[in-house]
């Protein structure tokens, strides 16, 4: 079997920084109980590795006791669970993208301006319910084009819409198009708000998913962009399964398959990927070429208030412990297992953001 790994996939830069808060957090923290506000990052695995380290995930600040550290997930939170955090004087620590705070600060720009803001997003998906909660007075939530004719507008000319993240590209555009075609005036947003992230890793799976006769994501079912790599790859006609571990192959996916795609989603750790390919070539041997259609180099900083929180407790907060080079930690690996491989270039132009973060988590475009 002839297995294409497409560059990049994986963990993208506001994942990596999530889960580097936490991580710190369990170092510094001791003994001291370490809560997180939702899923720190939507994959299972993530999530019990972190319980089985002790952090308590939930999904109401109710249930953190008074006085004690909560972080906010990845996803971003509405300005009422930062308010019952303060209430309860938590510390905060908030590993929101800043890729998400960007949408949050656009919401909140045009919502003071008077604008009415059309959120383009999953209803309940918690990035979706965040930024919604900056000005819930301003925003109205499109799922579908189904979903227009039951908008109230005002004022067609003091209109803007604005995108979850985790889009598809093609359905976003979808959607954006029957609004422009329902309010020829609206507003777009200054820079897309679907991330970089999302955006290369659609770009890969679309320029390599036609090689293939099937597409393996990894990732967890509640993950948007792990799920909408499954979708691009099957609205272009190529079949596409996701797994959260080598567990969940079927064999019966395989009959008469030469050539099998292998992704995942943006909260993916790598040894998971690791696992499929071993289990896959273990089963019907062959061989692993790496597809590098972009090289991502994307790194946020650590929040401030976690900074502020580990030098008040000795600990340099430059000192970084997670390593970002998927590309030659896998080589190495394949190396080690004495997998046939080799590397391809893939010339496809693909988005990279200069979104290189200071210590606050601060963006600079
Ligand atoms: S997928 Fe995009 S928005 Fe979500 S955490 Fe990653 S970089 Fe940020």
């Amino acid at each position: 079997m002839k297995i294409l790994l497409a560059n990049p996939r994986g963990f993208c830069a506001g994942v990596y920084m999530a889960i580097d808060v936490v991580d710190q957090l369990l170092d510094i923290c001791g003994d001291e109980k370490v809560f997180v506000f939702h899923e720190i990052v939507h994959n299972r695995h993530v999530v019990q590795r972190f319980r089985d380290r002790g952090v308590t995930f939930v999904e109401s600040i109710d249930e953190v006791p008074n006085g004690a550290i909560v972080v906010f997930s990845a996803h971003g939170v509405s300005p009422a669970v930062r308010a019952e955090a303060r209430a309860k004087n938590l510390t905060a620590i908030d590993a929101t993208c800043p890729l998400v705070m960007k949408v949050h600060a656009e919401a909140i720009r045009y919502a003071k301006r008077g604008w009415q803001i059309l959120l383009v997003g999953h209803e309940n998906h918690q990035e979706v319910v965040g930024t919604r909660g900056e000005a819930p007075e301003a925003i109205q939530v499109v799922e579908s084009p189904e979903d227009i004719p039951q908008l109230t507008i005002h004022d067609p000319e003091k209109l803007i819409y604005l995108t979850q993240t985790t889009l598809s590209l093609d359905d976003a555009n979808v959607i954006i198009r029957a609004l422009k075609k329902a309010f020829p005036k609206i507003n777009e947003p200054p820079s897309s708000d679907i991330c970089y992230a999302t955006t290369n890793r659609q770009t890969a799976v679309r320029a390599i998913a036609p090689e293939a006769d099937f597409v393996l994501v990894v990732g967890s079912k509640n993950s948007s962009n792990s799920v909408r790599l499954t979708e691009i790859s099957m609205n272009d006609g190529t079949p596409s399964r996701l797994v959260d571990d080598a567990s969940e192959l079927d064999a019966s996916w395989f009959t008469g398959v030469n050539t099998v795609l292998v992704t995942s989603g943006a909260s993916v750790p790598e040894d998971l990927v690791h696992g499929v390919i071993e289990a896959l070539i273990d089963r019907f041997g062959g061989e692993v070429e790496q597809r590098d259609v972009h090289d991502e180099r994307v790194e946020f900083g650590l929040p401030g208030t976690l900074r502020e929180l580990m030098r008040r407790r000795g600990v340099d907060p430059d000192t970084r412990r997670i390593r970002i080079d998927r590309e030659a930690d896998t080589a190495e690996w394949l190396e080690r297992k004495h997998i046939p491989n080799r590397t391809v270039q893939v010339s496809i132009r693909a988005t990279e953001t200069d979104c290189s973060t200071d210590g606050n988590g601060s963006t600079h475009a």
